[in-house]
């Protein structure tokens, strides 16, 4: 595999058009061959507030996003490896297994300022590349320390959590994930119930 491959990972908690221009805008801007949206198993840092939907759910509804789009790939290490998912922890398994160096880790400007507390921040440091990506909320900053690049696109202003929300209170989601996901969604029942905080 060559190394123009980009790292996207999330909760996918579901995939939503905002996931997906991100990931195809990366992937020109930067001329990668490949971007993969890694599902997390466990996402460490959402898991303690809400309950996240299972992974199956998730990395179904990513590879019903990405189907038939050029250069973009669901990627289910994460999912296999089980237990927490630390994004140094598929860097080194891709490089293992499929020869992946110095790839390029894409994260939302929310994300940006978190990356020290990621973990084996330093060793992560040292083997990747950081793509921020502008997102609509989030001042877009570089992360100190990091080779990294900024890159700004047509901001979505698009999150999961507003995709449950409305789920939940029984609204239109068709302009927020593909319709595949509209369908997954309700074959399966997800977010009906509330699922963030205690409830
Ligand atoms: P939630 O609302 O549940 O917190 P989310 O919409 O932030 O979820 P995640 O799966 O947690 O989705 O995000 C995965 C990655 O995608 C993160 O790097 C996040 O910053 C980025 N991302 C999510 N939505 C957008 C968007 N609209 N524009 C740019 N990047 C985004």
């Amino acid at each position: 595999m060559a190394s123009s491959i980009g790292i996207f990972g999330g909760t996918f908690d579901p995939p939503h058009v905002g996931h997906i221009a991100a990931a195809a805008h990366c992937r020109a801007a930067l001329g990668l061959s490949k971007v993969l949206l890694v599902v997390a198993n466990d996402p460490w840092q959402k898991s303690p507030s809400r309950r996240v939907s299972p992974a199956a759910d998730r990395l179904a509804m990513v590879a019903e996003s990405v189907e038939g789009l050029d250069g973009l790939a669901v990627c289910d290490l994460e999912v296999r490896r089980g237990g927490p998912s630390f994004t140094i922890d598929t860097v080194e398994e891709l490089a293992r297994t499929e020869g992946v160096e110095d790839p390029w880790v894409i994260v939302g400007s929310d994300l940006a300022t978190t990356l020290d507390t990621w973990e084996r921040a330093d060793e992560l440091r040292r083997k990747v590349r950081i793509a921020v990506l502008s997102r609509p909320g989030s001042p877009l900053v570089l992360p100190e320390g990091w080779r990294a690049v900024a890159l700004v696109s047509d901001d979505l202003d698009v999150s999961s959590s507003q995709v449950r929300e409305r789920v939940r209170r029984g609204e239109e989601i068709g302009n927020l994930v593909t319709p595949a996901v509209v369908r997954h969604i309700e074959a399966r029942g997800l977010y009906a119930r509330e699922l963030d905080g205690t409830a």
